[in-house]
């Protein structure tokens, strides 16, 4: 069997080696155009950052030991321009000798990644203009700053962007990050990617927000970047971090079959439409395990999965990839952010019904020092309650909460599983009652109608806002026209309350607020819970104004 794969990193090398495993006889070719296979691509931010120091440390497989251990036959600097597959071969081009060949095979692997987006703005090929997806990029970025670059502009904020604006800073730069959307990290909904937000500019970070490239100048030695509304940042480095697109290229002129958003399109064994050819990693579109829709999902997990269930159908097993949920999670200088399954914007648009609910957790028991809060948003079906989407941000421990939950996700498990869900415990791990059932409490109440619960974005500009949080935390920040009734009193003072128009209560969490609604519920009075109390409503776009500090 000639098994020809194109792509040596993530899904490739995946490819290569379970292919390997699994077939002794097999002789696997694989082609990779860069100078490096199996490198850490998702490692690059962080050695510009100096957390990962030695460089060698980002080169995972050395080609010696693939070749060595795995008897692979790799072809470095090696492009294949053209599958011919009628004859069953590839054309490929040796690229520093520029020799052309063809080499046959009886199953083709395609791992050939994504690109970066480029913008579509003069100045992005100029000098010191640079994506950052590759080591080659990563040692010209490293090579500007060991020339003196003190500043640089960010086009994007993505994940590469923001982990590349927490590099630069490790190294001293000044840093501009300018997103053409409103927010950073589009897994996030608004009001959770404000936390990010804060965390950016609290690290020194200049964020530029809802304005786009529009030109790249030479000034001197340095760039001129002017963005959207006229402005001009002056800087020593510019990074295009716009987002990548699959690249199919070499699938479309196959004439294999290409999905509506660009990518291979396969099946759920990874085959394209030849029966021939399979492909892997960010090229391809898969399916959305939430939505049922086509999605790209351009991460190395599915990347590594795919690649190992695509080698496993080439040599003749039967295996299913059953599908993305997008699961990911980002240091952010101290903080951290994660999501998994649909946001409200994936939700929407493929009209599917969902109930969200936020709620404060801690890291672990608040008596055992370093207990850190974390901010956790669950998108649910109004119906049966199952799980859609979670987003947490925080710091410590925010990690093991979004694992839990993508699993729960994949097991099409429901809020009330949540409720149920038994989960480590000693106190400088995590309490009692974890973030994770607590957020399923807080869902299965609001679907069990013990409590209705209202973003703060929901709450009428007239609304009767009642402050359940203590006087002390009163004057620290309050809502304009808020009564404050600390809930200990709530029970003696429950005439001072309107019984004409509905309670909407908030604390700091939503905690206490949905104790306080209990008790109005209780004595006849229709109360709706604020979701994520104040600490959500000082992030909810459009609202956070309406609070008096
Ligand atoms: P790649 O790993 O990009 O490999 C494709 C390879 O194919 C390339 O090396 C390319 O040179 C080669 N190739 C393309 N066309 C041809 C051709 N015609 N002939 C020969 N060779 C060809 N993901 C996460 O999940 N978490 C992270 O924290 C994370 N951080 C990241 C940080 C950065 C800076 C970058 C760049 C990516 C990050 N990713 C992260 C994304 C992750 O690295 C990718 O999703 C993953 O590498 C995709 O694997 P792949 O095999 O499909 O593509």
């Amino acid at each position: 069997m000639n098994l020809v794969i194109v792509g040596g990193v993530a899904a490739g090398a995946s490819a290569a080696t379970r292919a390997r495993r699994l077939s002794e006889d097999a002789h696997i070719v694989v082609f990779e155009r860069g100078p490096y296979v199996s490198f850490a691509n998702c490692g690059l931010p962080y050695h510009i950052g100096g957390m990962v120091e030695r460089r060698e440390s980002l080169l995972v497989a050395r080609p010696e030991s693939l070749e060595g251990r795995f008897r692979l036959d790799l072809r470095l600097r090696s492009e294949v321009t053209a599958i011919d597959r009628t004859r069953g071969e590839v054309e490929a081009r040796a690229i520093e000798s520029g020799r052309t060949y063809r080499e046959p095979y009886d199953r083709l692997i395609l791992a050939p990644g994504a690109s970066p987006i480029i913008p579509p703005v003069p100045g992005t090929d100029g000098r010191r203009v640079h994506t950052l997806w590759t080591i080659p990029d990563m040692d010209a970025i490293n090579l500007a700053i060991q020339e003196g670059a003190e500043s640089a502009v960010i086009a994007g904020g993505g994940f590469v962007g923001v982990e590349a604006a927490e590099g630069l800073r490790a190294r001293g730069l000044r840093v501009t990050l300018v997103e053409k959307a409103p927010k950073v990290l589009p897994p996030l909904d608004p009001e959770m990617a404000e936390t990010v937000h804060d965390l950016l500019r609290k690290n020194g970070v200049d964020l530029i927000l809802g304005r786009g490239l529009v030109a790249i100048r030479d000034d001197g030695d340095r760039k001129r970047v002017a963005i959207e509304g006229g402005d001009e940042i002056l800087a020593d480095l510019v990074i295009l971090a716009a987002g990548v697109r699959p690249r199919a290229e070499l699938a479309r002129g196959a004439g294999l079959a290409i999905g509506d958003l660009g990518g291979i399109r396969v099946d759920d064994r990874l085959r394209t439409s030849d029966p021939k050819i399979f492909a892997a990693g960010d090229a391809i579109e898969v399916t959305d395990i939430v939505t049922g829709r086509p999605t790209l999902c351009p991460l190395a997990g599915p990347a590594n999965r795919q690649g190992r269930i695509a080698a496993d159908n080439a040599l003749g097993r039967d295996v299913r990839y059953r599908g993305s949920q997008g699961t990911f999670i980002i240091k952010v200088f101290e903080g951290t952010a994660a999501a998994t399954g649909a946001n409200e914007v994936r939700l929407r648009a493929a009209r599917i019904r969902y109930e969200k609910v936020h709620i404060v957790g801690q890291s672990h028991a608040t008596y055992y020092p370093g207990a850190e809060p974390m901010f956790v948003k669950l998108l649910f079906a109004p119906e049966g309650g199952r799980i859609l989407g979670a987003q947490i941000v925080g710091g410590p421990g925010v990690d093991k909460r979004i694992d839990v939950l993508a699993t729960a996700i994949r097991a099409n498990q429901t809020v009330f599983d949540l409720e149920d869900a038994e989960l480590a415990y000693a106190p400088p791990y995590g309490s009692a009652k974890d973030p994770v059932n607590i957020a399923g409490f807080v869902a299965g109440n609001l679907l069990r109608g013990d409590v209705e619960a209202v973003a703060p974005e929901d709450v009428p500009l007239d609304a009767h806002i009642l402050d359940v949080r203590t006087a002390k935390e009163r004057q620290s920040c309050h809502i304009p026209g808020s009564q404050g009734i600390p809930l200990d009193e709530l029970r003696d003072r429950i005439a001072e309350i309107p019984r004409d128009r509905v309670t909407y209560a908030h604390c700091a969490g939503g905690q206490r607020s949905y104790y306080a609604c209990r008790i109005l519920a209780g004595n006849g009075i229709e109360c709706r819970n604020i979701s994520g109390g104040l600490r959500h409503w000082r992030v909810s776009p459009g609202v956070r104004g309406r609070l008096r500090i």
